[in-house]
């Protein structure tokens, strides 16, 4: 049985090929999956029921099952979905009030190798990739249930995306191509994998990279992430100049304030000399308390106090909005519960 979801236009007329029907059938197939977010064939109300019952013996929309799904007050949605294999990962859906953007937030894979002391995924350890379809299908799950069209994709969910790099691009190419969202609407996080970095340097991206730094200094970066001691921050600034000056693009680095830890005035300082000459804007994220550590949020004039040093060094500072905080939608969170 064929999944239509994240089969592109060719691979669809493969198929109705073999059941002997247009090409114009393949592009409306193709047009219910990407633009219309249809839960099954028989939705496919252009095409006559004799074709539908045809194409209903061999193929079907999806294969990919809401576990869980979770309403926030402030509108964020978060899914646990899971794939044939009984495999489960976490998407969100964010909507911010006064804009008409929907933003999805993606796993790329199921766990994660690179175990970050704050994160809930990497406690669970690495267990495999997610393919391109599987990173498609988190997307088409959410246009089919809320029958609303993504506008912005971010890889902010479970897994570390450029260890799964082949097929994170594919998904980025059809979420460009088949659900026509621009490049530039699409963001991949890192925690800083520098021979990926450096492969995507050379791709000519318009997409934005995002960088997960979250400390100031090498000390504070391997207390909290070991792969600082593969990828260490001085090495990681070399690549990150490189990128810039390749790219043209301006990056976001990501900043995961932890209370006492890495939100002092000494710490800000560090971070502001470790960025002067890199193109960036900042994205301060208050820690969302997991419960498997010690670690703490930091107060709000804390959060300030860090936000207006750095911008004192003339970056864009941001502090992201805390979305779902009802219903655990941090990352890796939902998915600890489950289990
Ligand atoms: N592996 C990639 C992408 C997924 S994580 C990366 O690390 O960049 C997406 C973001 O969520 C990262 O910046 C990560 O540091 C952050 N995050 C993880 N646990 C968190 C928590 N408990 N509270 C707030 N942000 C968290
Ligand atoms: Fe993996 Fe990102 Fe979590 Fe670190 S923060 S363990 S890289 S998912």
């Amino acid at each position: 049985m064929e999944v239509l979801s994240g089969l592109n236009l060719e691979e669809i007329q493969k198929i109705t090929d073999e059941l002997h029907a247009s090409k114009f059938r393949a592009r409306q197939i193709h047009n219910w999956i990407y633009l219309k977010s249809v839960n099954s064939i028989d939705d496919m109300t252009d095409l006559s029921v004799k074709f539908r019952e045809e194409l209903k013996k061999v193929a079907q929309v999806t294969d990919t099952k809401i576990k869980v799904k979770q309403v926030s007050s402030d509108g964020t949605i978060k899914y646990l979905l899971e794939f044939p294999d009984g495999e489960c990962v976490e998407t969100v859906l964010m909507r911010f009030d006064n804009r008409a953007n929907l933003t999805a937030c993606v796993s790329s894979q199921v766990g994660c190798a690179v175990n970050c002391s704050f994160c809930a995924t990497g406690k669970r350890g690495f267990i495999r990739n997610l393919s391109y379809k599987e990173i498609v299908e988190q997307v088409l799950t959410i246009q089919r249930d809320t029958g609303l069209k993504v506008t912005n994709v971010v890889f902010m969910g479970q897994g570390e995306p450029l260890l799964n790099l082949d097929n994170v691009l594919k998904a980025m190419e059809i979420f460009n191509e088949n659900f026509q969202i621009g490049a530039r609407r699409l963001t991949l996080s890192t925690s800083g994998i520098i021979p990926k970095i450096n492969e995507l340097a050379n791709l000519d991206m318009q997409s934005t990279l995002a960088i997960s730094l979250h400390a100031p200094n090498h000390d504070i970066r391997k207390q909290i992430m070991q792969i600082e001691n593969k990828y260490p921050m001085p090495e990681l600034k070399k690549a990150l100049k490189s990128y810039v000056e390749k790219t043209g693009r301006r990056i976001t680095i990501e900043y995961l304030l932890i209370k006492d830890l890495n939100d002092t005035l000494d710490s800000a300082k560090q971070l502001v000399d470790y960025l002067r000459d890199i193109k960036c804007n900042i994205n301060l994220i208050p820690y969302n308390p997991t419960e498997k550590n010690d670690y703490q949020k930091p107060s709000n004039n804390s959060t300030m106090r860090f936000k207006s040093l750095l911008e004192q060094s003339g970056k864009k500072v941001t502090v992201r909005l805390e979305r779902g905080a009802d219903i655990d939608a941090a990352c890796g969170q939902l998915r600890g519960k489950v289990n």
